[in-house]
Formats: C-alpha cells, sequence, structure tokens
C-alpha cells in the first residue's frame, strides 16, 4: 500500500549527482584551508559554514530525541515545504492535498512548482475529516499536508483522523507542528519509526522566538533526509544563523518559561475577550494564538490599525467569516489590545 521512494521521487531527482562542495570533500583536521577560495581575512565569517550543521543537528538530536541522520535544517521551515515540492512532484503532472483553512504556502509552493493543489473543507468545528481529504487523493497525488495545530485555526487535529491519513494514503504525508510547542499533544515524532513515508516539520520560529534566525527542522527517516540535502543549497544555513541556533538551543529552560507565560496570557486574554461586546466565538487553540469570531472583523481590525495594533483578519479565509487571527504578546501588549476593544465596544 506504501509506496516505496523509488515510486515517489522525481526520475531526474533520483538520478540528480548533488554538487559537491569543498567544505564536503574535505573532512578531517587541517589548519590552512586553500581549497575553498574563501578570504583569509575577517575570521570566522571568511568561512564557508557547515553544509550539513552537524553542530546545530546534535543540539537538535538531543531535545527532539530524534537521531541526527533523520533530521534536516532549513531556512525556515517553508524550506523544506519547497524541497518536498521539488522532490516529489513532477511540474504539470501531480498533486498535493491538503485541507482548507490551513497555512498559505503550501498552496504558494504548490503554485510556484506548478503542481495541483487540491484542498478538502475542515468540518464547521475545524476538526479534520480523513476521509473527505483522502477522497481527493488520486495515483498522482505524492503529498499530503496537515497541519497540527492548525494555522489560522488554532487546534490540534484529532490523533484518529490524522492516523487514518497515515494509514491509508501511499505517498508523503507531512505532519506541520510549527506550533507544536505549545500543545499538550504528543509530537508525530514519535511515530517516524513506524511511518517511512512521514515528514514532520518543527521550527524555531514560534515558540523558540527565533524567527529572525531562519531555522526550520525536517524530521523524517534518513532517506528523505538524504535527498533533501542533495536537493538544498549546499550552505543554506548561514554561519550567524548557525551558532544563533545553538546558542538559543542551549537555553531551553528560558523557551519552557516562555511557553508557560504564554500559555497563561492565552487563558486571561481568552478570559477577557470572551466578556467583550463584540465577540461571538471563540475556537479552541492549542497555538500561541486564538481565532475569534466577532461582530463586524473588517471595521474591528481598521479601528485597531489606528491605535497601532496589528492583527490578522482572516475573514475572507474559508470557514472564517468575521474572524481574527490573534497572537498572544506580552502581559503590556496583550493588555493594549484589551484596552483598546474596551474603548470600541463603548
Ligand atoms: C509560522 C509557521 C511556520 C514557520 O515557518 P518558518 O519558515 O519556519 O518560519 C510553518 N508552518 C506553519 C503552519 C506556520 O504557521
Amino acid at each position: 500500500m506504501m509506496k516505496n521512494l523509488d515510486e515517489l521521487v522525481r526520475k531526474n531527482i533520483l538520478e540528480l549527482k548533488p554538487y559537491s562542495c569543498a567544505r564536503n570533500e574535505f573532512s578531517g583536521v587541517a589548519k590552512v584551508f586553500l581549497d575553498a577560495n574563501e578570504s583569509p581575512y575577517n575570521a570566522p565569517l571568511n568561512r564557508y559554514p557547515d553544509p550539513l550543521q552537524r553542530e546545530v543537528k546534535r543540539a537538535v538530536a538531543a531535545i527532539k530525541n530524534v537521531n541526527e541522520d533523520c533530521i534536516f535544517l532549513g531556512n525556515g521551515s517553508d524550506e523544506a515545504i519547497d524541497l518536498v515540492f521539488r522532490i516529489f512532484c513532477e511540474p504539470a503532472a501531480d498533486n498535493v492535498v491538503a485541507f482548507k483553512p490551513t497555512y498559505g504556502m503550501y498552496e504558494v509552493c504548490a503554485g510556484i512548482n506548478n503542481i495541483e493543489y487540491r484542498a478538502a473543507s475542515l468540518n464547521a468545528d475545524f476538526s479534520l475529516c480523513g476521509e473527505r481529504l483522502l477522497a481527493l487523493t488520486d495515483s498522482r497525488t505524492k503529498a499530503v499536508f496537515l497541519c497540527t495545530p492548525n494555522n489560522p485555526t488554532g487546534n490540534s487535529l484529532d490523533f484518529g483522523e490524522v492516523k487514518k491519513v497515515l494509514d491509508s494514503f501511499a505517498g508523503i504525508t507531512v505532519i506541520d507542528e510549527a506550533y507544536g510547542d505549545f500543545s499538550k499533544q504528543k509530537s508525530y515524532r514519535e511515530l517516524l519509526p513506524k511511518y517511512p513515508n512521514l515528514i514532520v516539520l518543527n521550527t524555531m520560529s514560534k515558540a523558540w522566538a527565533s524567527a529572525g534566525i531562519r531555522l526550520g527542522m525536517a524530521f523524517a527517516a534518513k532517506e528523505i533526509i538524504a535527498l533533501m540535502n542533495k536537493v538544498k543549497y549546499p550552505y543554506n544555513i548561514s554561519l550567524p544563523s548557525q551558532r544563533e541556533a545553538l546558542s538559543q538551543l542551549r537555553r531551553k529552560e528560558r523557551v519552557d518559561q516562555w511557553i508557560k507565560m504564554i500559555l497563561s496570557e492565552r487563558h486571561r486574554v481568552i478570559d477577557e475577550f470572551s466578556r467583550l461586546d463584540i465577540c461571538r466565538k471563540i475556537f479552541p487553540t492549542d497555538a500561541n494564538f486564538f481565532l475569534v469570531r466577532v461582530s463586524d472583523a473588517r471595521a474591528i481590525y481598521l479601528y485597531l490599525l489606528g491605535c497601532g495594533i496589528v492583527v490578522r483578519d482572516r475573514s475572507r479565509v474559508e470557514l472564517c467569516d468575521n474572524a481574527l487571527r490573534i497572537t498572544i504578546g506580552t502581559r503590556e501588549e496583550n493588555d493594549a489590545l484589551l484596552n483598546a476593544l474596551r474603548q470600541y465596544a463603548k
């Protein structure tokens, strides 16, 4: 049932001989590096960074409980998403399936790569119907994208429905856990040994508070990771990003503290928001944001802008009419939002 990689990977990618960079060809100990046409000045920035980011991966492996050769690091998880298309999807022939509403990059990447994008609607309460999604797949469906907790709705997908997809779909299942650090649900990384076609995405952009360094992670069987390494730009993570990632990863207790504060603020903000006149419905969330249906999303969005507060108007998105997506900030930022809205209500 499950297709093996030879059936899923584009032929040109299977046959591709990757670019061999100087830093890959030499491995050993040396003092004098005259192999890469680098400058001898301005250390350490003069040197190309480790193309496979081994030191960063060692730290990631320990935190995520995954072998180093099952980790891909990208210029944001967006790079990993794009690589899924470039590795598996034949332009103008293959398709991918996701649900709606969800993260917009899957469809954008599909468009860039000239891949048909098919989306099954979530149920009205934003829960996933595995069968409805599977019904859109056919023999040319190379990948399915599942985002949990989902953006922009905030809810985690039901494990049983995800499992249906994992057990029935023959191609690559991508589970995007960008907000997983905020959720009580277990990570799908645990299922990697059982599902050779599963790719799990994590990122340093959200709970790890490091969107600026652009570091995304993909976890998968080492055969898939090897393909991603073959296709990626040789030095896809800059030296400053690698160093910064390492120093952030070594301060995990601080991140756990931040997550606690954000979750407690989320609880408080939702509680106070629900008492506002403009509030119609707050949807359950497992992330660092919540989706809320209000009396008039566009007017409130523009009013908040006038107060110098930016939220996301999602009202034109499938199933999200009159909905705003609001990120949890510091206590002071959240109070500024709530106070502004109390004024609006008057
Ligand atoms: C924010 C977000 C990401 C993160 O993307 P990066 O490129 O790692 O910053 C990935 N997926 C979803 C669903 C997101 O909301």
